[in-house]
C-alpha cells in the first residue's frame, strides 16, 4: 500500500506496518443554510434553501476530514432526520462514542456510532465521510482507491425536473439539452390529482421527445399513490414510453411494491422504503425492487453504501447512485464511491451543486457531456471555501 503522508509527521509510518494508529480527537459541526437556484417540488413540499450540516473530523496526529450531513432540504419530510438532529446527534452522541478510536479502524468506528445511536444513518453517513476524507488524505490517494479504484472518471447525469409546471419543465429540460449537460429527466410528480399529475408527466416527455427523442423520462412519486392508482396510472406512463418509476407507494408497503414491481414491466425503484445494505437484502428477497438508488445518506456512510451496492450486485440488481440534494462534498463523497463500483447501468443523479446557488468548495464539481467528472485529488478530492461556509453558517 502506498502511504503519503501529508499531514503529519512521516516517521509514525514503520515499514514493518501499512497503517499507523491516529486516534480521533475531535469532531466538530456547523449548520450551512444555501439558496436553491430556483423552488424545487415533490409530493410532500416545496423549498427554496437546503440546509446540511459541515463535519470537521480532527486526529491526534494533525489529519483533518470533512463531511456532510444532508438530508433534502435539511428538513425531517423525508425519512425524519434534519439538519438539527443530524447535529445534535452528532454533538451529543457520535462525537463522544467515537473519539479516542484509530482512525483506521472504520468498523470499530461504525459500532461505536451503533452503539451510541440507533437508526439516525444521516447523522453517521456524515461522520464516516469525514473518517472517509481523514483516511484518503493520510494515505494521499482518493476514497476511490479505498475501494479498489476508480473504473470511470465520469458518469452519466440526469436532471431533475421538479418546478411542478409543464411549460417550466419542458423549457428547463430543452435547455439542458441544448448545454449537453443531461438527456434522462426524473420528474417529481404525485402533488395532487393523480390523473393530472400522470397528464402533466407524459405531456412534458411528448414535448421534449419531439426535439430530442433519445431523451430518457423517469418518474419519482415519493409515495404520493397508493396501490389501486399505482394500478391505473403506471401503465399510462409505461405506454407512454417512461423508463422507470421511483417509489411510488408509501415506505411501509413493501408487499404492495412487490405487486406494484410485479405486475409492470416498467422498473419500479424503491427510495424512500430502503435504506441500508440491511434493507437491501430484505427488499430484494421479497422482490420489491427492480432497481436500487443507492445513497451514502441514508445508507449509513460511504462504507456501508459499498456493502449496500455489493448486496445489489450478488442479486442482480442493477444501481443508480443517488442523493440527497448534498453540495459539493456530499457529492463528491458519492462520486468517489459510484466511480469504484463495477457497473452503473443506470448512471446517477448527483446534481445538488447544481440546484445550489453557491458552492462550498473552491473548484466546482465539473459537469461535461451528459456526465458528472470524478474529482481528483486525496480524500473526497474537494478543497472547502471557508469563506463562504463562514457566510452561509446559522451560527457565526
Ligand atoms: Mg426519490
Amino acid at each position: 500500500m502506498r502511504l503519503r503522508n501529508m499531514h503529519t509527521d512521516k516517521s509514525r509510518f514503520s515499514n514493518e506496518s501499512c497503517v499507523a494508529a491516529d486516534p480521533i480527537e475531535s469532531i466538530e459541526t456547523r449548520i450551512v443554510d444555501l439558496p436553491l437556484k430556483k423552488v424545487h417540488n415533490h409530493s410532500t413540499g416545496t423549498h427554496l434553501t437546503q440546509s446540511l450540516v459541515l463535519v470537521t473530523l480532527r486526529t491526534k496526529h494533525g489529519a483533518t476530514g470533512y463531511g456532510e450531513g444532508a438530508t433534502p432540504a435539511g428538513t425531517s419530510f423525508w425519512g425524519g432526520e434534519c439538519s438539527e438532529t443530524i447535529k445534535q446527534v452528532i454533538d451529543c452522541y457520535l462525537a463522544p462514542a467515537v473519539c479516542g478510536i484509530d482512525i483506521f479502524a472504520h468498523e470499530s468506528i461504525l459500532k461505536a456510532m451503533d452503539r451510541a445511536s440507533a437508526a439516525n444513518n444521516f447523522a453517521k453517513a456524515a461522520v464516516d465521510v469525514a473518517v472517509h476524507d481523514a483516511v484518503g488524505k493520510l494515505h494521499g490517494l482518493p476514497v476511490s482507491a479505498l475501494y479498489g479504484g476508480r473504473v470511470r472518471t465520469s458518469i452519466p447525469v440526469l436532471w431533475a425536473l421538479a418546478s411542478g409546471d409543464l411549460d417550466s419543465d419542458v423549457e428547463d429540460a430543452k435547455r439542458q439539452l441544448e448545454a449537453r449537460r443531461h438527456r434522462t429527466f426524473k420528474m417529481k410528480i404525485g402533488m395532487g390529482d393523480a390523473s393530472k399529475e400522470t397528464a402533466r408527466a407524459i405531456q412534458t416527455a411528448e414535448a421534449v421527445w419531439k426535439v430530442e427523442p433519445t431523451a430518457v423520462f423517469t418518474v419519482d412519486l415519493n409515495q404520493a399513490w397508493d396501490e389501486p392508482t399505482c394500478m391505473r396510472f403506471l401503465p399510462r406512463l409505461e405506454s407512454a414510453g417512461f423508463a422507470m418509476i421511483e417509489q411510488p407507494l408509501p415506505r411501509w408497503n413493501h408487499e404492495g411494491m412487490a405487486r406494484v414491481a410485479a405486475r409492470m414491466d416498467i422498473p419500479i425503484s424503491a427510495d424512500e422504503g430502503l435504506w441500508d445494505f440491511h434493507d437491501a437484502y430484505t427488499s430484494f428477497k421479497a422482490c420489491s425492487t427492480d432497481l436500487y438508488g443507492v445513497k451514502v445518506g441514508k445508507g449509513g456512510g460511504i462504507r456501508r453504501a459499498y456493502k449496500a451496492a455489493a448486496v445489489a450486485e450478488a442479486a442482480g440488481v442493477p444501481i443508480y447512485g443517488s442523493m440527497a440534494l448534498e453540495s459539493s462534498i456530499g457529492t463528491a463523497a458519492g462520486l468517489q464511491l459510484f466511480s469504484a463500483l463495477p457497473e452503473m447501468p443506470w448512471g446517477c443523479e448527483m446534481i445538488g451543486p447544481l440546484l445550489l446557488a453557491d458552492d462550498l468548495t473552491t473548484v466546482p464539481i465539473s459537469y461535461c457531456e451528459y456526465e458528472v467528472v470524478v474529482p481528483n485529488g486525496c480524500g473526497l478530492g474537494v478543497e472547502l471555501d471557508h469563506e463562504k461556509i463562514e457566510h452561509y453558517s446559522r451560527e457565526k
